[in-house]
C-alpha cells in the first residue's frame, strides 16, 4: 500500500498490537527506542512505551534511503513514532512485530550513558535516567498498585485520610534522629511520624491515616533504612491491641494477595514467586518478647531480658518462616513514651513489631497508646523532653480521651519484602541515605 495516502490512525499502544484482533492493522505507534540494528537493508528496533515494548522491522526500500538512514542513527532511549502493519512473528518478543511502512524521528538522542556492569555509585549518580529499567519501572508499578490497595482497603475501613504537617515544632520520636532546620530563627524538625497529629485528629473521626513522608536522621547505612521514606500511619479510637493486630494482619494479606494476582510476570522476573505471596496466611503468629528473647538465647544471642532486637535477632526470628511475625509487648525502656504499660506487666507496652518472613525484620510498629495525663506527662520527662513542649498534645488526654491505638508501614519496607530487592534504595525513585541527596 505504499504511496497511498491513509487516514493517519489515532496513537496506538503497544497493548493494542499484542491484542487478539491485531494483525493486519494499520497503527501509529510512540515510544522510546531500547535497541536497534540493521542488517541486509532491514532494520529491527525494540521499541518501548506505557504499556510494553515490542518489535519494529523495517525495510530500507518501504522507507527510503533517507529515511531509514536517520531511522538507524536513534541512539537506545532516542523517540520514535512508528506507522506500520501489524504482523504475526514466532521470533519477536511476544509473537507479533510491526512492519514500518514509516519511521519518523521525535527526537534521536545523545549516546545512552547506562550500560550493564556499571558501578552502583554510577548508576546512582545516573539514577535520572537508571529510573528508565525494567527492573525500577517494575518496580515503580507495584509500589503504585500497593498505595492504591492500601487506600482502598482504609476506605472500606472507614479510616479517613488526613493531612498533617512535615514542618513540625517538636520531635515525634526523639531528637538524636530528626532533622532540623531554621524556621525564620527558630528550631524546625522534619516530621518523623505524624502520629501525634493523628491523635489530635481522632475526636471527630474516630479512624484516620496519613501517607506521608517521614524523615529519619539514621547515620547507620543498612539496606533497610532511608532518610526519607513514604510512611502509613494509621490511628483508631476504641481498639485494643488484639483488634489493632487483626486490623494490620488483615490489610498485609489483602495487600500481598492482590499484588500477586496483579503482577506475576513483574514479580516472577523480580524473583518473587507469586505463590509466596498467595501463601500468606491470617491470623499471624504473635510472640511475646520475653518469648524471643528466651527463643534467641536458645539460638546462641547473648540476649537477655531488656535487651533491644537488632537486625540479627530480628532476621533469627522469622529467618525458617515463610509467615510475618508479630512480637508483642516490649519492655517499656525500649519504646516510645506514648505507649501504653500493659495491665497484666506493667513492665511492658501494649505494642507489637510486625516482622516480615524470610528474615525480613521490622515492617510495621504499633501499639495502644497511653491515656493516662499524669503517666503520659510521667513519660515525657522520663525521655529528658521538658513536658512544655508538649503542652498541646497532653491537652488531648484533657478533652474527650478514650482508648485508642495505631501503627506505623514503612511502605519501602513492604515494597521491598514484596518484590525482594537487596536494599531498599531500589523500593523508591530518588533513594535518600546519609551520603546522597542528589539527583
Ligand atoms: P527500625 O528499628 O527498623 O529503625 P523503628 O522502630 O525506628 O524501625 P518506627 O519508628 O516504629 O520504626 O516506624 C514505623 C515504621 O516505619 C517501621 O516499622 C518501618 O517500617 C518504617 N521505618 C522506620 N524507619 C525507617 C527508615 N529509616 N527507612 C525506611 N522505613 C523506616
Ligand atoms: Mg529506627
Amino acid at each position: 500500500m505504499a504511496g497511498v495516502p491513509v487516514t493517519e490512525p489515532a496513537r496506538a499502544l503497544v497493548r493494542d498490537v499484542l491484542a487478539p484482533d491485531a494483525v493486519g492493522r494499520t497503527v501509529r505507534l510512540r515510544g522510546w527506542v531500547q535497541r536497534t540494528r540493521s542488517s541486509g537493508g532491514i532494520l529491527f528496533t525494540l521499541l518501548r512505551d506505557r504499556t510494553g515494548s515490542l518489535q519494529v522491522t523495517a525495510r530500507r526500500d518501504a522507507l527510503g534511503d533517507a529515511a531509514f538512514e536517520s531511522a538507524e542513527h536513534v541512539q537506545v532511549e532516542g523517540v520514535i513514532e512508528v506507522t506500520g502493519t501489524v504482523a504475526e512473528d514466532k521470533r519477536a518478543p511476544g509473537g507479533r512485530e510491526v512492519r514500518a511502512a514509516a519511521i519518523g524521528v521525535i527526537d534521536a538522542g545523545e549516546p545512552f550513558p547506562i550500560f550493564a556492569d556499571q558501578t552502583e555509585e554510577y548508576r546512582l549518580d545516573q539514577r535520572h535516567l537508571v529510573v528508565r529499567s525494567e527492573e525500577l519501572a517494575s518496580v515503580f508499578r507495584i509500589k503504585a498498585d500497593i498505595l492504591r490497595i492500601l487506600r482502598e482497603f482504609l476506605d472500606e475501613e472507614e479510616v479517613l485520610e488526613v493531612t498533617p504537617p512535615i514542618i513540625t515544632g517538636n520531635p515525634a520520636e526523639g531528637g538524636a534522629e530528626a532533622f532540623t532546620f531554621d524556621y525564620f530563627g527558630r528550631t524546625g524538625y522534619l516530621s518523623q511520624s505524624a502520629q501525634l497529629y493523628l491523635e489530635a485528629m481522632l475526636a471527630p473521626h474516630e479512624r484516620v491515616y496519613a501517607l506521608t513522608p517521614s524523615f529519619r536522621a539514621e547515620k547507620s547505612r543498612t539496606p533497610r533504612h532511608l532518610t526519607e521514606y513514604m510512611h502509613l500511619e494509621v490511628e483508631l479510637a476504641w481498639v485494643g491491641l488484639d483488634e489493632l493486630l487483626a486490623f494490620i494482619e488483615r490489610m498485609f494479606a489483602r495487600v500481598v494477595h492482590r499484588i500477586a494476582e496483579l503482577r506475576g510476570k513483574e514479580l516472577r522476573a523480580l524473583g518473587r514467586e507469586p505463590a509466596e505471596l498467595q501463601g500468606i496466611q491470617t491470623p499471624f503468629r504473635r510472640m511475646s518478647y520475653a518469648d524471643a528473647i528466651t527463643t534467641l538465647q536458645g539460638q546462641g544471642f547473648s540476649v537477655s531480658w531488656g535487651s533491644d532486637l537488632g537486625t540479627a535477632e530480628e532476621r533469627a526470628l522469622t529467618l525458617e518462616s515463610s509467615q510475618p511475625l508479630f512480637v508483642t509487648h516490649f519492655p517499656a525502656e525500649l519504646k516510645a513514651f506514648y505507649m501504653l504499660r500493659s495491665p497484666s506487666d506493667p513492665r511492658t507496652v501494649e505494642a507489637a513489631d510486625l516482622l516480615g518472613p524470610e528474615g525480613f525484620g521490622e515492617i510495621v510498629g504499633s501499639s495502644c497508646r497511653e491515656t493516662d495525663l499524669a503517666r503520659l506527662t510521667e513519660r515525657v520527662r522520663a525521655t529528658g523532653a521538658d513536658p512544655a513542649s508538649y503542652t498541646w498534645y497532653l491537652d488531648l488526654r484533657r478533652h474527650g480521651n478514650v482508648p485508642h491505638a495505631g501503627f506505623g508501614l514503612g511502605i519501602e519496607r513492604l515494597v521491598r519484602w514484596i518484590t525482594r530487592r537487596e536494599h531498599i534504595r531500589d523500593t523508591t525513585p530518588f533513594p535518600r541515605t546519609p551520603s546522597r541527596h542528589t539527583p
